[in-house]
């Protein structure tokens, strides 16, 4: 039997998207190339037009068409986990619904699959059509985050992925909530190659990531694999103690001992009121230590993840 690719498709008021996609995956993907059996799993992300009704229609006409419908809208990071957990696929591969990812570079993922690599990441040349403001948010993104995080995460790596079997199978052991799905698939390992394309314009609609949503997700990233922003507290707290200090002991010296200079009460208040809130600052700093420490428990990762050769077991 030929093996079975999946592709997950998350779709949120995508309704004028979905018959021209579909058209395009099959005219040049799953008609074509005929060496594997696909399925495809649209994962609608409690889309409020038509979406859903288009996507019963086209499923009435191909089996090959499955439909995760959730209740209401949870984001695209949790339509792609949905997506990975259902697919039953020999590996799984995920695209945007809105033709940015262009379907063209679809065997280029399968040929590095075939070579044996288990992850394989499509890297963003070019993005037509996205603001400065995105831009330069992401720039940053990725330059604070690559500094402070304990998993790396490349730069322009999209979501548009590929996964084998035995990744989306330690990826679906993943207990965690708040997910970034890429940044998670980061996490796992696995052997990995990158496939680069130019990112097309949108088809219709417009992004449904808003600025508002995309800042929210790059903080919850920022928490979940960084104990950077825990610890600033602290560091704060012990920048202050010392110069309050420092000054302190500069009054003290200049006023009392050698009697050079005298300052007003309201000064002298003002440092031992600055030493205090360092001080306060540490213990907060501290507290964030211990918190970190229940952080990486609750989370509950996997201490390592071990791979599984299909040869080898
Ligand atoms: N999407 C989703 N849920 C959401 C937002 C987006 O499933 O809450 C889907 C959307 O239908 C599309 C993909 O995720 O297939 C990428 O979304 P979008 O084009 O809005 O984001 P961007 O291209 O800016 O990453
Ligand atoms: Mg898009």
């Amino acid at each position: 039997m030929s093996q079975l690719i999946s592709i997950a498709v998350p779709v949120y008021n995508e309704e004028k998207n979905i018959p021209v996609f579909w058209h395009k995956l099959n005219e040049i993907i799953l008609s074509k190339i005929t060496a594997y059996q696909w399925e495809v799993i649209f994962i609608n992300d409690g889309s409020r037009d038509k979406t859903i009704e288009e996507l019963e229609k086209l499923s009435k006409i191909d089996a090959r068409i499955r439909i995760i419908d959730f209740s209401r809208n949870f984001g695209k990071e949790v339509a792609l986990t949905a997506g990975l957990n259902h697919c039953r696929g020999d590996a799984c591969l995920m695209v945007d619904a809105d033709l940015q990812h262009p379907l063209e570079k679809i065997p280029e993922f399968l040929e590095k699959w075939e070579a044996g690599f288990e992850v394989i990441v499509g890297v963003r040349e070019k993005n037509k059509g996205e603001g400065l403001v995105k831009r330069i948010g992401s720039y940053f993104f990725y330059k604070i985050i690559n500094s402070i995080a304990e998993t790396k995460i490349t730069s322009k790596a999209t979501d548009f992925r590929l996964l084998d079997r035995i990744v989306i199978d330690e990826f679906n052991k993943l207990p965690e909530k708040n997910r970034m799905t890429r940044a998670l698939i980061d996490w796992l390992g696995f052997r990995r190659a990158y496939v680069h394309f130019n990112a097309n314009p949108r088809l219709h609609g417009k992004a449904s990531y808003s600025l508002w949503k995309l800042f929210r997700l790059a903080f919850n990233s920022f928490i979940s694999f960084s104990l950077f922003p825990l610890r600033l507290a602290g560091y704060l707290g012990i920048i202050i103690t010392l110069l309050s200090g420092a000054l302190g002991l500069f009054i003290l010296i200049t006023k009392y001992i050698l009697g050079t200079m005298s300052f007003s009460g309201s000064v002298i208040l003002a440092v031992i009121i600055l030493f205090l809130i360092g001080i306060v600052l540490i213990c907060l700093g501290l507290i964030a230590l211990y918190i970190a420490n229940i952080h990486t428990e609750v989370t509950n990762r996997p201490l390592y993840i071990i791979r599984k050769s299909k040869v080898r077991i």
